[in-house]
């Protein structure tokens, strides 16, 4: 038996989650064929020995030029057909998990996203986070091929030693109208700061406390006040508020500002060991126990939608005197 992979080029190389993706797959100790699909595919199929990857396969079809979910899970499925494998492991990404979602409808059968270790045997036994990453669940996978996808950035991505290049094949998958009906049609790229959040001075950080993607609004005002990156919690992360690039963190990026102000954030030691490096924290929470204030050089107790904004009328106030 082999595991399939479906691996997401990214400019010609392959992307971190699809190598997470690949780690976690060669836990289940069976040759890897990999499937890349869309632009890059090609050229980024060559490195992929180094990852435990014996046979590439990329599709061929100029229809896959833009993303579709249900074109890539046509190609999965088509190939899954022929390779009959034991599973099926996607990236952690949103791709990744809508593809998989889509191939796990059309085989009928069960699909657990956000895996962080697999055993093999039937059932398949696995661990992954749940509730925004409060949570690791044991969980036993039935169906056959067992369909997951890695936890995005708690698997460690890795190499093999020795390996050759992989066989590389092409095959053109079986494509209709249908399969193409919803596709990308447009790249909007996202307007940011400018500043990077390793490199910042001053991060203005938020955290569940916050409460939605447009609560950050008042956080990003003072940002712009203080010069500042904005960061964020994991569950922020996870909550699609934020993308994973503004995660501060165990498995986000590690800041070593001057001053880091955390801002409706508990403290949990996967968030500290991100922003540890900081000269001064500053923590705004509503609540006086709260783990965070361990860490704090200083710290205002109280509900951030006021004080977040009233520390940014100050700052202008001090700017225009
Ligand atoms: C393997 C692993 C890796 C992880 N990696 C990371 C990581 O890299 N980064 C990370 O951040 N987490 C990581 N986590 C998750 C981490 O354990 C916590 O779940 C997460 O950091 C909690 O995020 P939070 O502080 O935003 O939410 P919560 O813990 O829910 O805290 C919310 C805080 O907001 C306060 N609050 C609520 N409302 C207000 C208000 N109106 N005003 C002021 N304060 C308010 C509350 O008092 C509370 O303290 C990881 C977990 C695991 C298992």
């Amino acid at each position: 038996m082999t595991v399939l992979v479906l691996v997401e080029p990214d400019g010609g190389a392959v992307d971190e989650l699809s190598l997470q993706a690949l780690a976690l797959a060669r836990e289940l100790g069976e040759p890897l064929e990999a499937l890349l699909v869309g632009p890059g595919g090609a050229e980024a199929a060559g490195g992929l020995g180094a990852h435990g990857v014996v046979r590439a396969h990329v599709a061929d079809d100029e229809r896959l030029g833009a993303y579709a979910p249900g074109a890539w899970a046509r190609c999965v499925t088509d190939l899954a057909a022929t390779l009959e494998p034991s599973a099926i492991v996607a990236p952690g990404s949103n791709r990744g998990n809508e593809v998989l979602a889509h191939v796990g409808a059309r085989l009928g059968l069960p699909f657990a996203a956000n895996c962080t270790h697999v055993q093999p045997g039937a059932p398949l036994e696995l661990t992954r986070v749940r509730w925004g990453g409060s949570l690791l669940e044991e969980a036993r996978l039935h169906g056959s091929p067992a369909l997951l996808s890695s936890a995005p950035h708690m698997v460690a991505a890795g190499t093999v030693n020795g390996a050759d290049a992989p066989q590389v094949d092409r095959f053109a998958p079986a494509l209709d109208d249908a399969d193409l009906a919803v596709r990308v049609s447009e790249h909007v790229e996202a307007v940011t700061s400018g500043i990077s959040l390793a490199e910042a001075k001053v991060v203005v950080s938020g955290g569940r406390g916050v409460g939605s993607a447009e609560g950050f609004a008042i956080l990003e005002e003072l940002a712009e006040q203080l010069n500042a990156a904005v960061g964020c919690s994991r569950v922020v992360t996870s909550a699609g508020w934020r993308p994973h690039t503004d995660q501060v963190g165990q498995t986000g990026t590690k800041v070593s500002p001057d001053l880091y102000i955390a801002c409706g954030i508990s403290g949990a030691t996967q968030h500290i060991a991100g922003c540890k490096g900081a000269k001064k924290i500053l923590a705004i929470n509503s609540d006086a126990e709260a783990p965070i204030l361990m860490s704090a050089d200083y710290a205002v107790i109280g509900d951030l939608t006021e004080i977040v904004p009233a520390i940014t009328a100050e700052l202008r106030k001090a700017q225009a005197s």
